[in-house]
């Protein structure tokens, strides 16, 4: 779904009823990819895309709220995270290796500004303050798919287990008496890891540019713009957050990934049920407050 993969894994004692919450788990996935996917040209965001600047567009309860916790995390990270990003992210395509020319970049970055979004909850509609502006949940809704994922398995009577979809994972209970070990990606090594967490029954999510890039002259241009440039974000190689929420979660690995390590782990330390972990461009590891550093071998 939107360009990744979800996986299911979870322990069920009656093989049936396990079955159906697999198929119900993808059901879902699906659901909310009809939902809010940019690709999709009849989907409900593309149909915001194309109409909501000319007038208000109700969007339906469920993508309402997304949006509206989506602007929520923009005013918390001062704007890092921005679903209107997709002006100048629409130009880019990582399979093709095309990218947007500079005139496009400083043209299209105008309209990155999610205060132009404009939501009125009395009438469940978006509104685009200006002509050209689009949005996508990229960053967000995969941690969406993520955390619906979980209720329904434990809603079919599972109680152990992990929804995983693109870098965003929720987990539902432990492994079975012990916590699940959740490896961070070396960015740079393939098949690497670089830390591994024991977690239970948290969300977590990783935001790297190693998932959807091109290198051209030396350059890495990959999938998450830093939206005051409307480049790629270049601070870092990878950012990790985990917490209560998998939308919490999936919203802040792509922040932190913006605002690098000093303004990244400055905001998580005011999030106390937030911990995040950054690799540098160095590939030196960095931890929020609420961790203790491994010690050095
Ligand atoms: P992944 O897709 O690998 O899980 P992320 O959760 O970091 O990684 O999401 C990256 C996606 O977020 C991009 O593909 C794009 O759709 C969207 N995005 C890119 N830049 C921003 C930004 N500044 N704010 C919000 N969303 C963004
Ligand atoms: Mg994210």
């Amino acid at each position: 779904m939107m360009g990744t993969e979800v996986s299911v894994y979870f322990w069920h004692d009656d093989a049936e009823s396990g079955s159906l919450a697999l198929d119900a788990v993808f059901a879902e996935a699906e659901r909310i990819n009809q939902l809010m996917s940019t690709y999709i040209e009849e989907s409900p965001i593309s149909d915001i895309n194309q109409r909501a600047a000319g007038e208000p567009v109700v969007a339906g309860e469920e993508l309402f709220h997304l949006i509206q916790r989506s602007l929520d995390i923009s005013i918390l990270t001062r704007g890092a995270f921005d679903i209107t990003y997709d002006s100048v992210g629409q130009h880019y395509d990582f399979r093709r290796r095309v990218r947007p020319d500079e005139e496009t970049v400083a043209e299209e970055k105008r309209l990155i500004d999610f205060r132009l979004v404009k939501l009125d909850a009395a009438a469940g509609t978006v509104f685009f303050g200006a002509d050209g502006v689009r949005i996508n949940l990229g960053g967000i809704a995969k941690g969406y798919v993520v955390e619906r994922g979980v209720d329904i398995l434990r809603l079919h009577g599972a109680s152990h287990g992990i929804v995983t979809a693109g870098g965003d994972s929720r987990l539902l209970g432990d492994r079975r008496g012990r916590p699940w070990m959740i490896g961070i990606r070396d960015p740079r090594e393939d098949g690497k890891v670089a830390i591994t967490l024991p977690l239970a029954d948290e969300a977590i999510s990783t935001s790297g540019d190693y998932e959807r890039f091109f290198d051209e002259d030396g350059v890495r241009y990959h999938h998450i713009i830093e939206p005051s440039t409307g480049e790629p974000a270049g601070k870092v190689h990878s950012a990790t957050v985990f917490g209560p929420d998998a939308v919490i979660t999936d919203a802040l690995s792509t922040s932190v990934f913006v605002l690098g390590v000093d303004d990244g782990l400055t905001l998580i330390a005011t999030l106390p049920d937030y911990e995040s972990v950054v690799i540098d461009t160095a590939g030196q590891i960095y931890y929020s407050d609420g961790l203790q550093a491994p010690e050095s071998p």
